[in-house]
């Protein structure tokens, strides 16, 4: 099979709704963006041994290559629109690239986001997806928007996806089928979260490398500080019966998650308490910003709690 005949087969042939022109030019063509809104553009880039397991099922690897590109859209506010699929293969093997793409195409139908173009080359296995959406200007959930004084906010609990990884790369590996396991391969983009939490958040940012430095990220783009109640942070129930310091740092600074973490003025509260995510639960209040510098998190007695050992992740550290 050739390269031709491969796109064709594989991730060509959707009917499209929002493009003008989509796979087999030499540029797609993308119209009708709503009056009075910008693009939103991102990419992300998922290499093999690195970004996942080589033996991921190659559904679920379709699912997340995408899910990571709409989990960006989600914390910008921003409503999918179309993506682009960079793809490099060692081998053309039929049985991968239809799971690959039942697995993209299953979560690209749920948020109408099409497939209009990409790239397809021999290499070692790497999956790079841009996506594009649309987003009301002067309504983005941005990084650099958050004010102290702001209540913090996370979607839903954490730890599950990093739970998944811990006990895979010691060996233990999960039951298929255990949530810890289908939070890590199929994580679930907040996308309609992030489009109701407009004009209510004022910054946002999507949990990919953990809760204490995606914070920080946060913070340093905003130029505040932020106090951290860990009682009231969610974790997820998969971790119930690990020891408490393990339970901690899976869900303060293990990664892959995925969820929102959003600031809103107290004035919102109650409507974002109110906010319901599709599988049932509401967003978690789990502390405030602060005009102090640096983030401090606090037990049940508001005690600080040393977090020095809980680094993020970094690719080039
Ligand atoms: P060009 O040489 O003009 O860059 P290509 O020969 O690489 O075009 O690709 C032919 C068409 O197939 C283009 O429209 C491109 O966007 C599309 N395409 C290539 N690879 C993929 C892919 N992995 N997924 C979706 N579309 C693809
Ligand atoms: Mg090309």
């Amino acid at each position: 099979m050739g390269e031709f005949e491969l796109i064709a087969t594989y991730f060509g042939g959707a009917p499209l709704a929002r493009a003008r022109l989509g796979i087999g030019d030499d540029c797609a063509l993308l119209g009708d963006l709503a009056p009075g809104h910008c693009l939103a553009v991102s990419t992300d880039l998922l290499v093999a041994g690195r970004h996942f397991f080589d033996d991921v099922a190659p559904a679920d690897l379709g699912w997340k290559s995408l899910a990571v590109n709409l989990s960006d859209l989600a914390a910008m506010g921003a409503e999918p629109m179309a993506f682009t699929l960079a793809l490099a293969l060692p081998s053309v093997d039929e049985g991968w690239l239809a799971g690959f793409s039942s697995g993209l195409f299953a979560l690209a139908a749920r948020h109408g986001c099409e497939l209009v173009g990409g790239d397809t080359t021999r290499g070692p296995l790497t999956i790079g997806i841009t996506i594009i959406g649309q987003v009301p200007v002067g309504q983005a959930l941005r990084r650099d928007l958050g004010q102290a004084g702001d209540d913090l906010w996370v979607s839903a609990p954490l730890g599950a996806a990093a739970y998944a990884v811990q006990q895979r790369l010691s060996g233990q590996r999960l039951p298929a089928g255990h949530p810890a396991c289908c939070r890590l391969d199929r994580p679930e983009p907040r996308v309609a979260l992030g489009v109701a939490l407009r004009g209510l958040a004022h910054a946002a940012i999507d949990l990919s490398d953990g809760l204490l430095g995606d914070l920080g990220h946060l913070c340093r783009r905003s130029s505040v500080g932020a106090r951290v109640d860990w009682p009231e942070v969610p974790v997820h129930p998969a971790l119930e019966g690990l020891a408490p310091h393990t339970r901690r740092r899976l869900a303060l600074a293990g990664g892959d998650d995925y969820e929102l973490l959003f600031s809103a003025p107290p004035a919102a509260r109650e409507r974002v308490a109110r906010l319901r995510l599709p599988g049932g639960g509401s967003p978690a209040r789990i502390g405030a910003l602060v005009a102090e510098p640096g983030i401090r998190v606090l037990d049940a007695d508001g005690n600080p709690i040393d977090t020095d050992d809980l680094a993020a992740f970094d690719h080039f550290r």
